[in-house]
């Protein structure tokens, strides 16, 4: 028990066995004495999933850990930016009907609930731009920072829109350039227990066992360790997300210098919704919808129609989901991330962020021993059980304030009994308090209060509450709408162009590379 944890095997590289390999080889294997070794076995034949570009702000730090320069990230991933989501057609499906979650947070969000005194004064303009200077931003189609920015630090925050195929390989490279990841691409065909129950080894097809004392399953949605082989239950939440079947395609830009978007655009559909993001390059868009509710012809149908194209010559790949997640992620001496931990849908991109964080928790608590290891499992699974359900909720949210009669889909999204008991607590909570800190409280919370005012407000959410605010509160906010409106009008005139910045980074890099 007393054993050191060394020899660490990663079965999969997709976004996330790199992801994984990246942290781990950056933390624990740039010192010339470290004496961990990180292998990362992927399949030739089962190629990664090859969706998943859009990105949470933790990205940026991310990289930075890894010790990768942004230029280059951006150059080599076809990379842009992206300042949050811009929902259309949510509440009533009319024309009119949009709102934005921003990345940037409420103004003075620390010390003033806006939301609060937003209702209070009116409602003059919506709430996002009440409160918060980027959806402006985003409308002009204006970058989160300009090229004199330091790499990572921004203006406005932001993540980023993506190749994820280019990802997964400028992480490949990096990892086996700069720290010594051994990779082998080979099938795993078997796993192989100690007597304690552990996993001593996986077979290869072509590569005999290879020897492990941690093992990280990153094997997508085969969940070979984990699941296949551990058995470890998966629960079914398509009781309460309803999306199973995506269809995702490249789509060109009408010419090489028209805008990009600098917001994941979701519309909503009859029975599901449509992404849209911008690379530099392309936009990669995707229908995800519910099989139950509609044909795939007719979800085809829609995706033509949101394009204004017929699509019977593009190439369409359809991916099947299954919302859900595994019971546990950590069970012995191996731990699930990614697909395999599982998947819910693509709204409010929730997956890479939980791979990052993920990784986070490994670089931190590395396990000294295997007998430390069941500390650390335990807390592990605790804290991402918890996280699972709030993305559920967070996610449901949408789908519960709309108001769209349509189709069955949005009326039974309605339903009670498809809504967790803690969303509709909260919910029952908000009908007469502002939703603020106290109700998300825990360090690297996915979806802190403020992403709930957001959603909240932009689909027409109103808190009923009885207690009045005092005078210093109000004084406070009255100070922070001007300043918002001060700070807007400052960076509109200020910030570049989305594509001209990106263009310049392309060509030039950053002008400061000192990171913040
Ligand atoms: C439609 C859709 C849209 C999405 N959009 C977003 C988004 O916008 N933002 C976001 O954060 N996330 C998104 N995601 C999730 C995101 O795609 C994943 O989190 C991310 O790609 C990580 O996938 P993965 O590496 O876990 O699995 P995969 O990419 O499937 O990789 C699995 C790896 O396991 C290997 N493997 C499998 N079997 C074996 C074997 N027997 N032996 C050896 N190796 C094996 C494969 O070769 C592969 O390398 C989306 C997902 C879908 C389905």
């Amino acid at each position: 028990m007393n054993q050191p944890i060394k020899n660490i095997v990663i079965v999969g590289g997709g976004t996330a066995g790199w992801i994984v390999a990246s942290r781990l080889a950056a933390k624990h294997q740039a010192q010339p004495q470290s004496d961990i070794t990180i292998t990362l076995i992927e399949s030739d034949s089962v190629k990664p999933v090859g969706v998943g570009e859009g990105t949470w702000p933790s990205m940026r730090n991310t990289l930075k850990n890894m010790g990768i320069s942004e230029a280059e990230f951006m150059r080599e991933c076809d990379a842009t930016f992206k300042q949050g989501s811009k929902f259309t057609g949510w509440v009533t499906g009319e024309k009119s009907d949009s709102y934005y979650h921003p990345f940037v947070l409420p103004q003075d969000y620390a010390n003033s609930n806006l939301f609060h005194h937003w209702q209070e004064i009116g409602q003059a303009s919506s709430f996002s731009n009440a409160v918060c200077f980027q959806e402006q931003l985003c409308e002009h189609g204006l970058a989160p920072k300009q090229i004199t920015t330091p790499e990572y630090a921004s203006v406005a925050n932001y993540g980023y829109h993506l190749n994820a195929g280019k990802f997964a390989a400028l992480l490949q490279k990096h990892c086996i350039a700069k720290f010594s990841v051994k990779h082998i691409i080979d099938d795993v065909i078997k796993v192989n227990s100690a007597v304690n129950a552990d996993i001593a080894s996986v077979s290869t097809k072509n590569n005999g066992d290879i020897c492990g004392d941690l093992f990280i399953d990153c094997s997508g949605f085969a969940c070979l360790l984990l699941g296949e082989h551990y058995k470890v239950p998966f629960l079914n939440k398509q009781d309460t997300l309803f999306v199973d079947t995506a269809l995702a395609i490249q789509f060109p830009y009408e010419t090489e210098n028209s805008p990009i978007a600098t917001v994941t655009q979701s519309t909503a559909m009859p029975a599901g919704w449509i992404w849209d993001i911008g690379l530099i390059n392309r936009r990669g868009v995707g229908h995800v919808y519910s099989s139950r509710h509609t044909k795939n012809s007719d979800a085809e149908a829609e995706l033509s129609k949101y394009l204004n194209v017929n699509l019977d010559k593009t190439e369409i790949k359809k991916i099947s989901l299954n919302a859900g997640h595994r019971s546990h992620s950590w069970e012995k001496n191996c731990v699930a991330i990614g697909l395999s931990a599982g998947f819910l849908e693509p709204l409010e991109a929730s997956s890479l962020v939980q791979v990052e964080l993920s990784a986070e928790w490994l670089c931190d608590q590395l396990p000294a021993t295997r007998s430390t290891m069941d500390i650390i499992s335990k807390r592990f699974n605790d804290a991402f059980t918890y996280r699972w359900a709030r993305i559920i909720d967070f996610l449901k949210l949408h789908y519960v304030l709309s108001k769209r009669t349509d189709n069955d889909f949005w009326i039974e999204n309605r339903q009670p009994d498809s809504i967790p008991d803690s969303l509709q607590e909260s919910l029952a909570l908000w009908q007469h308090h502002y939703p603020w800190h106290n109700d998300f409280d825990r360090s690297n919370e996915i979806f802190a209060s403020a992403s709930y005012q957001y959603i909240l407000a932009g689909m027409g959410f109103r808190t009923q509450s009885n207690y009045l605010s005092s005078n210093i509160e109000n004084e406070l906010a009255m100070k922070n709408f001007t300043l918002n409106q001060e700070m807007t009008t400052k960076y509109l005139r200020h910030l570049p162009k989305h594509r001209a910045l990106i263009n310049q980074i392309r060509q030039q890099g950053f002008h400061s590379t000192n990171t913040n």
